[in-house]
């Protein structure tokens, strides 16, 4: 890998994410050589992929190049490699450009997308880990609504203009908020050979409220606001299958013509073979760490963000997969690495709880803090704040915020370019 030798110890870092961005930026300027892996160039917000899916925001905006987040660490070394193996014996990484070895090792590789052994969802549906799966997703949206211009068959421009998402989590609120705000304000201004009215959104959930990770003032409030939108709601529901385009649930009454099928019902650790045993939970594919973030049976291995299941008082199934454990427990990490080196007990982590949000259209949000919990236009504002503030790099947050302005004035969506088409190419990139 051509990366040298030298006399700091060296602290591989496997993922670009939250995460081990966190611990990189945190390890600047200390004794330490620092190799990050990412089988991508860049860093991606995941928060924000669904405005890339729905034509809101251009992928540059939410992607920032890993080698300029390292630049300002003179020992840090970027390589594009994905990682197959870890070798705990001999202390080396191998990957698709080679093998490195490290005296740290940090696991901060995130998550993919579970589909829950549902071989039919998993070969057929789109869902949207990655900025190339966003694009695919804003590709096939926006061919659906240009075949539904012309298609004179009407059982086909039906399932065209039907969107069904699976799981009412942030990411399947927020995409249906978005889809049912495009057909509001964007398709009676541009398609005028389309009825709004014929578009339908169905966001369907197993459990019976949205947001189920949200109190329920939450809840209660997205889905006014989703049905004021005119998302259609199936609360209870399971997918069973979708097959020939035909999204079918546990409720036989209830099943769905449609060309666009997004899976968000979950994700499971994206674990890399090689470790112990006993280091993987294998219901979760997490890694079992300890309170300092050490992967169990050893002492030099570590995993943080949504890899890391860190059983603890009050997070008795570890703690949310969502951006801030990843964050704080990558800065936690660089203080105990420099412990380690200074011969000093490490300290444990402790998650501090900044609280959950998510939006529902252009200017409706919920905010569930410690004590307080509010929704509406405030909550929207702070929303934007928060997500601008998190985004990586000056340029990104002034291209959002300028997209983001000039979208509620103008009540577009300027994005809307099928640059790589989908359903021709039948694009599918692994998460
Ligand atoms: C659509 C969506 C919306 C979300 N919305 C929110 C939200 O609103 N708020 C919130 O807090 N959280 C949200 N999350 C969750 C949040 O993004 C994750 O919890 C967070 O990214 C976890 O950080 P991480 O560092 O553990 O992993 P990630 O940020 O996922 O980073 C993992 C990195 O590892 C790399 N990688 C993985 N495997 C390998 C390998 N084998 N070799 C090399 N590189 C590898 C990946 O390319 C990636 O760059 C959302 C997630 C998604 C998908």
């Amino acid at each position: 890998m051509n990366i040298p030798v030298t006399d700091l110890p060296r602290v591989v870092i496997i993922g670009g994410g939250f995460g081990g961005v966190s611990l990189a930026r945190h390890l600047e300027k200390k004794p330490f050589q620092v190799v990050m892996l990412d089988k991508r160039n860049y860093h991606t917000f995941q928060p924000l992929l669904y405005q890339v899916s729905t034509s809101g925001l251009e992928p540059d905006s939410i992607a920032y190049p890993i080698r300029k987040i390292l630049k300002k660490n003179k020992d840090a070394y970027f390589r594009m490699a994905e990682v197959s193996h870890i070798d705990d014996k001999q202390q080396i990484v191998e990957t698709n450009i080679g093998e490195v070895t490290y005296d740290y090792l940090v696991i901060a590789t995130g998550s993919k997308t579970n589909f829950f052994g549902n071989k039919s969802v998993e070969e057929n549906a789109i869902w949207m880990k990655t900025v190339p799966q966003a694009l695919n997703l804003r590709s096939l949206i926006l061919e659906n609504f240009e075949e539904a211009t012309f298609t004179k068959d009407p059982e086909r421009r039906k399932a065209l203009l039907n969107f069904v998402v699976a799981g009412a989590g942030p990411t399947g609120v927020e995409l249906s908020g978005a889809i049912a705000e495009l057909r509001k304000h964007v398709i009676p201004k541009d398609y005028q050979d389309i009825n709004p009215e014929d578009i339908h959104i169905h966001l369907i959930e197993g459990m019976d409220r949205v947001l189920p990770p949200m109190s329920e003032k939450s809840s209660a409030n997205a889905q006014k606001y989703l049905e004021d939108l005119g998302v259609e709601i199936h609360l209870n529901t399971f997918v069973k299958s979708y097959d020939d385009k035909i999204v079918k649930t546990n409720n036989e009454e209830l099943s769905f013509h449609a060309e666009t099928f997004i899976w968000s019902a979950g994700v499971t650790g994206a674990a890399i073979e090689g470790l112990k045993g006993e280091a993987l939970m294998e219901k979760a594919n997490r890694y079992n760490v300890n309170a300092f973030n050490q992967v169990e049976g050893y002492e030099n291995i570590f995993a943080i963000g949504d890899i890391a299941l860190m059983i603890s008082e009050g997070f008795p199934k570890g703690h949310p997969m969502v951006a801030q454990p990843a964050i704080q427990q990558g800065e936690h990490l660089a203080k105990n690495l420099l412990r380690t080196l200074n011969k000093q007990k490490l300290l444990p982590f402790d998650y501090f709880d900044k609280g959950t949000m998510a939006t529902v259209g252009r200017n409706k949000a919920v905010v569930d803090l410690d004590k307080i919990k509010f929704g509406g236009a405030f909550a929207w504002l702070v929303w934007m704040f928060v997500h601008l503030w998190f985004l990586v790099g000056f340029r990104n947050r002034i291209v959002t915020f300028f997209n983001w302005t000039y979208s509620y004035i103008n009540y577009d969506r300027a994005a809307r370019l099928i640059v790589r088409p989908f359903k021709a190419a039948k694009l599918k990139s692994p998460d």
